[in-house]
């Protein structure tokens, strides 16, 4: 990988604690592997509590200092750090896809996406806004002013290894607070090297640590322990989720929680077919259906249904596996073999119950994680796949008859992320937009990420919201001041 890469400082290999690049205390170190070749391209230092609290005492302190320059000279920093990223776009991706499968094009993708966010946080430093109330005796001048938290810690998973920390950093730095990321041990590196350049960029010293770890559990207690950590913000699953609420209570620490999908996909009679095939392939299957907004269940309208399957399956066939390094591929590997066990699981336990492969359904002849682009019809509720996220490249496609049916359909589960349907006509478009119990609602597309606009969950999908002006918030305290004259 190294030999790829044209700044080669960028693969870097020690832990990045309180401003300085550190092994583990203990010494000990895990494997970072391809997921398409199975091939180790690094170790990095295990790090356990003991560094992750030096982090966070280096954050505190760091902190105070950052939250006193104005918005402008925060902005400042992050307008660099943006600039860096996108200026090594290439190496930021090919270290990316090294680690976690992506495809490269998807991979400089996810890096400009991942930049929005520094670039878009950092211009809102300069607006974060307070508010005068009347005051309610004619003696009193009542004002409102937003301060930064305080310390953040961060846990993030390995499928957006640099997105989903710069949602978090993006705003968390904007407003003046100091950040510990823990990355998912799959995907260090793309950790390491935004760390790398925001040192480049001039973020103070121990402001921003990265912890390697392969102790998720001890890290996460750390946080929610430590009294200095004022903010726990994590994207992972509903059940690790609720672990960490459960441990941040004792604490009365502010969450933001990005959790688990289970997104429908409805295309009614009216939809134009095409365009709904097109953001049906973009919302399943990028990142070879590893997002928490991917399509989970496709519902298709009874007139529309056998041709919507056929331009479908034939969309899927098109796709080109492979190793994410190679040029024309489509879809890489899935990240481990847990991975393939569950969507084989979802798919032999629909076929068991009646469904039909309509292509793929197996494993790819690649080998190791590849897996097959894979469409399965006449699936129904009874299936595993109906109530829980694949997290892979499997469509299942869902017969219904009338839009209240496919409404109560859509809701009936714990979770409420994001949703997508194609329709034309507007006095549907807006029942169905309104009627769905979603964060989210994609209406004649599939693609609703971007750094301008609130991402986040409702139910038990999760707490908060990141992107847009309402992403700062989730860093920032009121402070409610009362003058007597
Ligand atoms: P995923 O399926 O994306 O790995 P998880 O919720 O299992 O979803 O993991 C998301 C992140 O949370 C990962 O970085 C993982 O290491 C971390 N994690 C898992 N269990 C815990 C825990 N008990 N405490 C803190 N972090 C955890």
């Amino acid at each position: 990988l190294r030999a790829l890469l044209k700044d080669p400082s960028l693969l870097a290999t020690q832990a990045y604690v309180a401003g300085e690049w550190i092994d583990a205390d203990d010494g000990s170190t895990f494997e970072v592997t391809n997921p398409a070749r199975g091939d180790v391209i690094c170790t990095v230092p295990n790090l356990g509590r003991a560094e992750t609290a030096r982090a966070i005492a280096a954050a505190e302190k760091a902190q105070k200092e950052w939250a006193a320059r104005t918005g402008k000279e925060r902005a400042a920093v992050m307008r660099k750090w943006f600039e860096l990223m996108m200026a090594n776009q290439d190496d930021l991706g090919a270290i990316l896809t090294a680690e976690m499968g992506k495809p490269l094009a998807e991979a400089k993708g996810e890096i400009a996406y991942g930049a929005s966010f520094i670039e878009w946080f950092g211009e809102e430093a300069k607006r974060i806004y307070g508010e005068t109330i009347p005051g309610h005796q004619r003696d009193k001048r009542i004002t409102v002013i937003k301060q930064p938290i305080g310390v953040v810690g961060s846990i993030t998973p390995w499928n957006f290894p640099n997105a989903m920390i710069t949602r978090k950093c993006g705003p968390a730095i904007a407003v003046g607070c100091g950040f510990v990321a823990r990355p998912a041990a799959e995907t260090p590196l793309s950790a390491l090297a935004l760390a790398v350049l925001g040192e480049r960029a001039g973020l103070p010293k121990g402001l921003f640590s990265v912890i390697t770890s392969k102790r998720a559990s001890d890290i996460g207690k750390e946080f929610c322990e430590n009294h200095a950590v004022r903010k726990l913000t994590f994207t992972g699953s509903t059940e690790v989720g609720r672990i960490l609420l459960r441990q941040a209570a004792d604490q009365v620490m502010k969450c933001s929680m990005e959790l688990g999908g289970n997104a429908p996909f409805i295309v009614f009679d009216d939809a134009d077919l095409d365009a709904a095939v097109e953001g049906a392939m973009m919302s399943k299957f990028r990142n070879n259906g590893q997002t928490c907004v991917c399509a989970n269940r496709i519902y298709v309208q009874a007139g529309v249904y056998d041709a919507f399957a056929e331009k479908l399956a034939a969309a899927v066939r098109k796709l080109n596996v492979g190793d994410g390094l190679k040029d024309g591929v489509t879809t890489g590997p899935l990240i481990n073999m847990g991975a393939v066990e569950k969507v084989e699981e979802h798919i032999s336990d629909a076929l068991g119950k009646g469904a039909q492969i309509v292509t793929g359904g197996k494993r790819h002849d690649l080998g190791g994680t590849f897996f097959q682009p894979t469409v399965v019809a006449n699936v129904t509720d009874e299936m595993l796949v109906t109530n829980e996220e694949t997290f892979g490249p499997l469509a299942p496609l869902f017969k219904f008859e009338t839009e209240d049916e496919v409404i109560a359909k859509a809701n009936a589960t714990i979770f409420g992320l994001a949703s997508y349907f194609y329709a034309r006509d507007i006095g549907r478009i807006t029942r169905v937009q309104e009627g769905l119990e979603y964060g989210i609602v994609g209406v004649n597309t599939g693609i609703i990420s971007t750094e301008v606009a609130p991402f986040g969950g409702v139910k038990q999908s999760g707490l908060g919201r990141e992107g847009s002006h309402h992403g700062m918030e989730d860093y920032l305290e009121m402070k409610y001041i009362c003058l007597s004259i």
